[in-house]
């Protein structure tokens, strides 16, 4: 399976709490598929040749309600002509979210299981449960998937830049990004979970450099946590694509163009500063807004 690369852009914006000393650009990873957006593609590339190379062609996975992962997953596996599983967080609602119907409606198989079950899927032995399945951790988040994502940053000349800023969910784009950035460019992850200090952790040991560029977690910009939505987030976007033509989605890349902008604000870009902004997708889930 092959996606068209050349959809993606890198595109410089101007908007109103960006100064003139400031360039900022986005790299327009949602414009690769309409289902298919993202950073996620980037984490399930080396997951789907890994599955393949093992000869399965089945993937089993996991995700709540309007998980992207999920998505991507239902859409890439029917591209790639490969069953799958999406294992989901909570018990089966009456009304299924968009993300579920759209996922089911592409073959995907959803197995609800209660959020206790959940939180111990990573002990759970789904090995003997799904024996011919390939199984992809939640989000994408093995080396598998880092490598992905250092393919982000070949995908236009990045190489001026000085800074680069990502959404951060469990940290995998960020250290594929950490693993192929330059040596003199600063990376900044921003999460979007609330007290997600273990990600240092995890990003560090998903990093295969000897000396990788610096790096920081920004903890500040969350918003209150995961898919909570702050005073002022929903305004903030609209404005900013009104002013950029640029579409954010309200849990990530809404939250990492508010931080990047407060961050501006508060003086910590440096004058000259070249940022660029990974637009990891995630527009699939918008229509949890309405
Ligand atoms: C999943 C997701 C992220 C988080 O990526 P991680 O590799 O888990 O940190 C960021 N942005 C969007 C739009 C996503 O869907």
């Amino acid at each position: 399976m092959q996606f068209n690369y050349s959809n993606i852009i890198l595109q410089q914006f101007k908007a109103t709490w960006l100064p003139d000393t400031i360039l900022a650009a986005m790299l327009r990873l949602d414009l690769l598929h309409p289902e298919v957006s993202g950073n996620k593609w980037f984490k399930l590339k080396y997951n789907l040749i890994a599955a393949a190379a093992q000869g399965k062609s089945h993937i089993l996975t996991f995700g709540g309600a309007y998980s992207n992962h999920i998505a991507a997953t239902a859409a890439a596996c029917q591209l790639a002509g490969l069953t799958c599983t999406g294992i989901i967080r909570g018990e089966k609602p009456p009304v299924l979210s968009h993300t579920l119907q759209e996922a089911m409606a592409k073959g995907m198989q959803l197995q609800f299981i209660s959020r206790e079950a959940y939180r111990h899927k990573n002990t759970t032995d789904w090995a003997s449960l799904f024996p011919d399945a390939f199984i992809v951790p939640e989000g994408g988040n093995n080396a598998a998937g880092a490598k992905g994502c250092e393919e982000i940053l070949t995908l236009a000349d990045t190489s001026s830049f000085t800074h680069i800023a990502c959404a951060c969910g469990t940290g995998t784009t960020l250290a594929g990004l950490i693993n192929s950035a330059l040596p003199a460019q600063e990376l900044r992850g921003y999460p979007v979970l609330k007290g997600a200090e273990y990600l240092e952790q995890e990003v560090s040991a998903l990093i295969t450099v000897p000396r990788p560029p610096l790096w920081q977690l920004v903890h500040e910009h969350h918003g209150g946590g995961y898919a909570k939505v702050p005073a002022g987030l929903k305004e903030f976007m609209e404005d900013f694509f009104i002013q950029t033509g640029i579409p954010l989605d309200i849990v990530y890349t809404g939250k990492l163009v508010r931080g990047v902008c407060e961050d501006i604000k508060a003086g910590k870009y440096p004058s000259g500063s070249r940022i660029l902004l990974i637009h990891t997708g995630g527009l699939q889930g918008n229509p949890l807004l309405s």
